[in-house]
């Protein structure tokens, strides 16, 4: 009752950008969450590939508070240390020198897009600031975000978009040499394309867009905002591909929750940012810097990318046991614990179905069902979901 006073009022004061489960939710713990009324729900989505921890996680709990009674905020016109620390984890667990730090996902990849203008600006100088995008993608919401997002249903409404995109269809390495030009800046891509309905680049591909790009100084950009962190079984995605970027964009599990996000880019490729050239006023500050030192220690000190690997694989197991047995299944796609279960039937109905059952997970493109669990989610639980996905595609089936 007070549930559906308060999305009554919700729908009255809050912009309509969302479509929203009809629940107010209040608590969260592990793999759980909590509603107004005290109903409990196992969490399959974790905030979109957010709390890739599990809900309020103790460590980056205590880290955040204690960062907040010491100091919220003071701008970057000043050092301190835990934007230092969290740097220098970053660097130390992946390919790069340098980071950037910001807020979200589209402000990371809104960066990147920067710098890997400017990189070539400055090297070769006009005109050569093109970026090949991949159909299907999805790099954010701000204008230079949605027009290397290579979906009409995020341009609709919204044009003229940034010019300077060229955008090639996905897996397809003869399209990229054919599109590479004296103009081609930079190269950007995810290597599971998530919100487009969990698509993992191949192996080769990548390979030799790789080689292809290096040996015409073209920057390659990884939009890891949703696979870095754990959620494919290795730290970052690209480790799966044998190869290191130039730039990736980080944000989603940065923090846990806590909004931030960064680029990591390599040395000579990050000189390109001088002071002046790009700012973020909150990027890096004390308490979401306290968030991503605390969430990645508490990633590798409790061996969590291990477990993602290992519990991500029983999960996979499961999801071809329902495979075999519903033929609306269509397909079964991921790594790691990001996975996608393509239907043949309307994919929101059975989203409702399963928030019913006390489970919840997400639908992309209509008929692609979304798992990003919390990587800390155990062999028991996905027991829990293999059951009712069976009751509920039993019913479907019946
Ligand atoms: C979510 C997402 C973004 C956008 O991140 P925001 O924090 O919502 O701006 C960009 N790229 C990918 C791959 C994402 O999954």
């Amino acid at each position: 009752m007070i549930q559906e006073k308060l999305i009554k009022k919700a729908q009255q004061y809050l912009a309509n950008t969302y479509t929203r489960y009809p629940i107010v939710v209040t608590k969260g713990e592990g793999c759980w969450l909590w509603d107004l009324d005290g109903r409990r729900y196992l969490d399959f989505l974790a905030g979109i590939s957010v709390c890739n921890l599990g809900h309020v996680n103790p460590n980056v709990c205590d880290g955040v508070i204690a960062q907040a009674k010491k100091l919220f905020h003071v701008s970057n016109l000043f050092y301190t240390e835990p934007q230092i620390k969290a740097a220098e984890i970053l660097v130390e667990h992946s390919f790069g020198d340098k980071v950037f730090f910001c807020n979200s996902g589209a402000e990371a990849n809104e960066a990147a897009i920067k710098l890997a203008r400017r990189y070539s600006w400055k090297k070769y100088g006009e005109k050569r600031h093109e970026i090949i995008v991949m159909e299907n993608s999805f790099h954010g919401r701000t204008m230079a975000t949605v027009s290397a997002t290579g979906q009409p249903r995020f341009h609709e409404g919204f044009v003229p978009l940034l010019e300077g995109f060229t955008c090639v269809p996905f897996n397809r390495i003869d399209l990229i040499a054919e599109h590479l030009s004296g103009k081609t800046c930079a190269v950007m891509l995810e290597l599971i394309q998530a919100e487009g309905g969990i698509y993992p680049a191949k192996k080769e591909y990548v390979k030799k867009l790789r080689d292809m790009t290096a040996s015409k100084d073209i920057l390659l950009i990884i939009d890891e905002v949703q696979t870095g962190i754990g959620r494919t079984g290795k730290f970052f995605a690209y480790e799966h591909y044998d190869m290191e970027p130039d730039i990736m964009s980080l944000a989603k599990a940065l923090g846990n929750g806590f909004p931030v996000g960064a680029i990591v880019g390599k040395g000579h490729v990050m000189e390109a940012f001088e002071p002046g050239t790009h700012a973020s006023t909150f990027g890096g500050n004390p308490m979401g810097a306290a968030a991503i030192t605390t969430t990645l220690n508490t990633l590798i000190d409790d061996g969590i990318i291990k477990h993602c690997e290992e519990v991500g694989k029983y999960l996979h197991k499961g999801l071809l046991s329902l495979k075999k047995r519903y033929p609306f299944i269509v397909d079964v796609r991921g790594m790691g614990l990001i996975w996608g279960i393509e239907i043949s039937t309307d994919g929101n109905e059975l989203v409702k179905e399963f928030l019913q059952e006390g489970v919840i997970i997400n639908c992309t493109k209509g008929n692609i069902l979304r798992l990003v669990p919390p990587l800390i989610v155990k062999k028991e639980e996905i027991d829990i979901f293999i059951d009712i996905a069976n009751r509920i595609f039993e019913r479907k089936k019946g």
